[in-house]
């Protein structure tokens, strides 16, 4: 029996595959933070945000052991009831280090700690500016704000101060998104501008940091990738990425962070990290302290690659070579597949229209050998000039 509900899933997805938009999953074995079992030959995977490897580091691992045993495998609670096990807060004084805050507020995600921060800081009276490439989870706090809200074009400072300029006057308060890292470019705002116009304008600047920590700025992120330390009132990121586990973060002043956990809808209905993922950040933040030349490998392998292919420099361990069309962008993907190399083709929405591309990412523990046999393949194939 087909159902009404059936019907409309099944032409949805017949029209995403006319226009080469459907996705699917396809289970992934990640065997060592850089080699991927699929159907057919393991892989080197050039698409991982693991870039330094640290998802299969024996002593985040370890940690993550050690704390499952001694804590159990859930928190049990939202974190405003029981599931706030010790780990919690150690983790947050450990980022608000690492980041120079004063204080710092975990959640069970980025794209969680985006939909809770946005709307605890702003509302209907309020103004939001946002780049356009912004990443979809800042947009989506955006919309649950119902703040007024403008996008700017990317990295378009003198943009912004003209958005500025024409409705900041007219609004209570004003807070500016922006990616630190761009995670589908690669490239980074343009910070020490926008925090000039931030204070200009009386604006809250906020920095979605997901690609920053770990592998710029010395591993603190794009607030120290300008040589001194900028006054970003509001650094937000994830321990997906470099951190190599799970959960999302801001770190910020400490009447913000006090406001946020008692205000923010995804930290009080939902519950806390587990004991494991929260012991395995704290590793990690070991070893992105402890170890700034490891830190700086996902860039510095990023930046051999974009010189084989005479690309821009790299600035960050992402590195687009946009194609066009989502059809052109998945047979370069498929075909890199067959040479033994995973390189996803990012299509439209996650990217706007005409601008599929494959999207490298770099890790730490990527050999120059594998950077150069992927780098003469695209260049042998036609997809980059040498
Ligand atoms: C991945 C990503 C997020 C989401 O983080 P999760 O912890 O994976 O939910 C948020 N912002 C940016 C820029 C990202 O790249």
């Amino acid at each position: 029996m087909t159902t009404s509900l059936d019907a409309m899933a099944r032409a949805k997805l017949a029209e995403l595959d006319a226009a080469s938009l459907k996705r699917t999953l396809v289970a992934s074995d990640r065997t060592d933070g850089v080699h991927i079992e699929r159907e057919g030959p393991t892989l080197i995977s050039f698409c991982c945000n693991d870039y330094l490897n640290l998802t299969h580091d024996p002593r985040v691992k370890a940690a993550a052991h050690a704390a499952t045993e001694r804590y159990g495998v859930g928190s049990g609670a939202s974190r405003l009831v029981t599931g706030n096990h010790p780990l919690l807060p150690e983790l947050e004084a450990r980022l608000a280090r690492l980041k120079g805050a004063e204080d710092a507020v975990v959640f069970g995600s980025g794209y969680l700690a985006n939909l809770g921060i946005i709307p605890t800081l702003v509302g209907p009276k309020d103004l939001i500016l946002a780049d356009e490439l912004s990443h979809a989870c800042l947009l989506a706090g955006r919309q649950l704000s119902g703040a007024a809200s403008h996008l700017f074009r990317h990295n378009d400072a003198g943009h912004l101060e003209d958005v500025l300029e024409t409705h900041r006057g007219s609004h209570r308060r004003c807070l500016i998104l922006t990616d630190g890292v761009f995670s589908m470019d690669g490239d980074l705002a343009p910070l020490p501008d926008l925090v000039e116009l931030a204070e200009r304008f009386d604006a809250w600047l906020m920095t979605d940091d997901a690609h920053g920590i770990g592998v710029i700025g010395g591993g603190r992120g794009s607030t120290f990738a300008f040589g001194e330390k900028l006054p970003v009132p509001l650094q937000m990121g994830t321990l997906s990425k470099a951190v190599g586990g799970y959960g999302g973060y801001i770190c910020a002043s400490r009447p913000v962070i006090d406001l946020l956990k008692t205000r923010a809808r995804t930290l009080i209905y939902s519950t806390g990290l587990p004991p494991g993922t929260v012991a395995a950040a704290i590793a990690a933040l070991d070893i992105i302290e402890s170890e700034p030349a490891y830190c700086a490998r996902p860039v510095e392998n990023a930046a051999l690659f974009c010189r084989t292919l005479n690309l821009p420099a790299a600035e960050s361990p992402i590195v687009p070579l946009v194609l066009g069309e989502a059809e052109t962008a998945l047979a370069a993907s498929r075909m890199l597949e067959a040479e033994g190399f995973l390189v996803t083709a990012i299509r439209p929405p996650t990217v706007p229209q005409g601008t599929a591309r494959l999207r490298f990412t770099f890790t730490a523990k990527h050999t120059e050998d594998d950077i150069l046999r992927l780098a003469h393949l695209l260049r042998d194939r036609g997809l980059a000039a040498a």
